[in-house]
């Protein structure tokens, strides 16, 4: 299908990354729509300066965005998808600045979806009137990227093999896929709908699952380095990822025959689907992780307090994204199914005794689940995941 135009929103790793792949792999303009500080001003004069924005690694691409701009008004009309490419957190604040200029039968969705979006996306579509609007979701970024130059190049270090796609309405999965299929220029799968895509989003299980196995025995002192993340799991850590799997599948188990959830893998299945060769010993979910090359290298987030004196932080997205917007999303559906997910409860009360946020109880307000948007029994959650829109 060719396409007229598309937009990025936002100035980030993943957004600086996709707008020269994307441009590269559909041969159409794209605009990018930053409006947090002075990104605009500073991408702006990175790609004046330079020509354009740079992928490079284990993705090539370079292209010059067609508008940069701080208001919506500018870049969202005409584009056909508009793609957020976002931490979680900053959906719901885009979503509302970009809903009155979208154009008639645009895409509107989020790479990655992270758990939920559906419930934010859709009223705020309501709202403005724009049910014509579709959303689709990512199940993770496809690539581990980092800005090497800010508005110049960014460095993809790892592509996973495939990923996969949903949309609202579920059924208009199949015009979305292979659109993404060509935007992201890898194999783009279709999964049920965007509650399969919430179970199936394995950030929330991989980040605070190896953060509770890094640093959930760690006594205060200072580290002298920064562990490895993915390469220094160890076999008590891979089981508690295991039991975090567990969780999803029982859920799934219990979901299956209602729903389509054949995208929901078990973990072990899910990386070796995503990661392929890059695995050297896929035997057990252990060995799979300590010996994916795309993993090699990758540190723990950690701060300075000193010189030479590093603490684990606990800020990084890896718990303050993953679970709000992940774990919590996921355990609060097993909650409405009637499941039991003591994987995630432990990690779930673990991560929020170190961000100082109960997510089970008293802030339960501030995660993406679907309780909050008036979704109160399975079978209110099951018709909006359906609705036909
Ligand atoms: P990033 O840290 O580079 O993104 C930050 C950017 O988001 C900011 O520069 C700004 O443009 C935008 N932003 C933040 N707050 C905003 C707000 N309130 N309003 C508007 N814009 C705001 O993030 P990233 O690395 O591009 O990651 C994007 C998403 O992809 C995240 O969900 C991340 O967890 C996920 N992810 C990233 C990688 C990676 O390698 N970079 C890999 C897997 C998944």
């Amino acid at each position: 299908m060719g396409l007229h135009k598309i937009t990025v929103c936002g100035g980030g790793n993943g957004a600086q990354a996709l707008m020269p792949i994307a441009a590269h792999n559909l041969g159409c303009p794209v605009d990018m729509y930053a409006p947090l500080g002075d990104e605009a001003q500073r991408l702006r004069a990175g790609v004046e300066a330079h020509g354009g924005l740079e992928a490079k690694g284990a993705v090539q691409a370079r292209a010059r965005p067609h508008r940069i701009s701080a208001d919506p008004a500018e870049v969202i009309p005409g584009s056909e998808v508009v793609a957020l490419v976002l931490p979680a957190f900053a959906h719901e604040a885009t979503l509302r600045q970009i809903a009155p200029y979208l154009e008639r039968d645009a895409w509107v969705g989020a790479i990655p979806a992270r758990g939920g979006f559906d419930y934010c996306a859709a009223p705020i579509l309501q709202e403005e009137g724009r049910q014509d609007v579709a959303i689709f979701g990512l199940q993770t970024l496809p690539w581990a990227c980092r800005i090497e130059e800010y508005g110049r190049q960014v460095h993809v270090l790892g592509v996973k093999k495939t990923v996969a796609a949903a949309s609202r309405p579920a059924a208009l999965v199949g015009q979305i896929a292979p659109l993404m299929e060509q935007m992201m220029g890898l194999s783009i799968g279709a999964a049920g709908s965007l509650l399969a895509l919430t179970l199936a989003n394995t950030g929330q299980l991989i980040h605070p699952g190896i953060m509770f196995g890094l640093f959930a025995r760690w006594d205060g002192t200072p580290l002298d380095q920064a562990p490895l993340f993915y390469q220094g799991l160890d076999a008590e850590g891979a089981e508690l990822l295991a039991g975090l799997s567990d969780d999803v599948q029982a859920i799934r188990a219990r979901l299956d025959g209602t729903l389509d959830l054949s995208a929901v893998q078990p973990l072990l299945e899910w990386l070796l689907r995503a990661y392929g060769e890059a695995i050297a010993d896929p035997s057990t979910l252990h060995s799979a992780f300590v010996s994916n090359s795309a993993y090699a290298g990758l540190k723990a987030p950690v701060r300075e307090v000193a010189p030479g004196q590093l603490i684990p932080d606990f800020s990084a997205r890896y718990l303050t994204e993953d679970v709000p917007f992940g774990l919590a999303a996921s355990r609060a559906i097993a909650h409405l199914a009637g499941v039991e997910t003591p994987a995630m409860d432990q990690v779930i009360a673990w991560a929020g005794g170190r961000l100082g946020r109960d997510y089970l109880g008293r802030d339960a307000g501030e995660a993406r689940i679907p309780q909050n948007y008036g979704l109160e029994t399975l079978e209110q959650l099951i018709a909006f995941t359906m609705e036909r829109g």
